[in-house]
């Protein structure tokens, strides 16, 4: 049984249910999916959101969000919207009635021609990592910012080192610069760090000058660190008691650089809290609903 919107979308929705089966979902999950959108027993209510990305399958939100939904009694389910074009996703989540989607590598920037609504964040940073469809209209907001910001709550108005100028240290300086904070970006090419200091009223220099900064904060966005790799974007001396050390690369949690600074007596934030703050943004966009910090971590413990 297909869903009762007329014969155009009756066959939009086969077609949709076919490009879930062909491969691009956990063999576990194709069964559900497949009752979701064309099962006898199917329940026209329960909607579908996803995580649009390539690759997808390393992404926590489907355990996340699942959950969430048992939790609150939410007729939805979490699913994989991994294929190579963001033009075949978003047709995709279109033609299923996706309830929404959270974007990842490589289509946050990709996604914004196909969204007919942008917030103002996500304009200024220049990318979308959530997609709300309501009432035909495809809304794009970033979360990203707000994953950053949220740790760093007690450090308005302080001295900061960004190190890294791609897509996450977007977000990362919008954050910083929402929350007062002098912010000094440091990147291998300077070019892209002067640039991105421009768009945030930020100040750019070069990456060897780090030891004259003195900052109260580092944030690292670079992907320096991120497994396979074991590099430290600073040298041990480099890390002094007085800094609060942040970094938003959460695979492995305990970085090269965390381990670093915590030896050398650093406060330490890890990457994994970004996702906390972002998926828990992303689950008030969807539904209006503020989960408490503590449930979301008790589930993703
Ligand atoms: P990106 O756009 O590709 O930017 C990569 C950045 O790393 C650039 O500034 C690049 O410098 C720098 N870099 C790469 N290799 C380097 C090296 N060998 N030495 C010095 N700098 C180097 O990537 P992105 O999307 O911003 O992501 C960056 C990292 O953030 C990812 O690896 C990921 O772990 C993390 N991240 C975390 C979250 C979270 O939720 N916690 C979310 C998104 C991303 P150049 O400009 O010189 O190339």
């Amino acid at each position: 049984m297909l869903l009762n919107n007329g014969p155009t979308a009756a066959s939009e929705r086969e077609a949709a249910c076919r490009w879930f089966l062909a491969g691009r979902v956990p063999n576990a999950e194709r069964s559900t999916i497949e009752e979701l959108l064309t099962g006898s027993s199917r329940d026209a209510r329960t909607r579908i959101l996803g995580i649009a990305g390539w690759p997808a399958a390393h992404s926590r939100s489907p355990f996340l969000f699942n959950r969430l939904f048992a939790r609150y009694g939410l007729d939805y389910h979490y699913t994989w919207f991994e294929d190579s074009s963001i033009e075949t996703i978003m047709r995709v989540a279109r033609d299923i009635d996706a309830k929404g989607l959270s974007v990842t590598i490589p289509f946050k920037q990709d996604v914004m021609v196909h969204l007919d609504r942008i917030d103002r964040a996500a304009q200024q940073i220049g990318a979308v990592n959530t997609v709300v469809f309501s009432c035909g209209i495809a809304r794009g907001f970033n979360t990203d910012w707000i994953g950053i910001e949220k740790p760093l709550a007690a450090y308005r108005g302080k001295r900061a080192v960004l190190l890294g100028a791609g897509g996450v240290a977007a977000a990362a300086a919008f954050a910083l610069a929402d929350l007062g904070m002098e912010v000094t970006i440091l990147n291998r090419t300077y070019e892209k760090a002067v640039q991105l200091a421009e768009r945030f009223s930020c100040q750019a220099k070069p990456w060897d000058t780090f030891d004259t900064l003195e900052p109260d904060l580092v944030v690292n966005a670079t992907s320096l660190g991120m497994q396979p790799d074991t590099q430290s974007p600073l040298r041990a001396e480099q890390l002094k008691k007085e800094m609060t050390v942040f970094d938003l690369v959460y695979t492995p949690p305990l970085t090269p650089l965390l381990s670093a600074a915590q030896k050398a007596g650093c406060t330490t934030i890890p990457g994994t809290e970004v996702f906390l703050y972002q998926a828990k943004d992303q689950f008030r966009l969807f539904f209006g609903i503020d989960v408490p910090d503590t449930t979301i971590r008790e589930i993703l413990s």
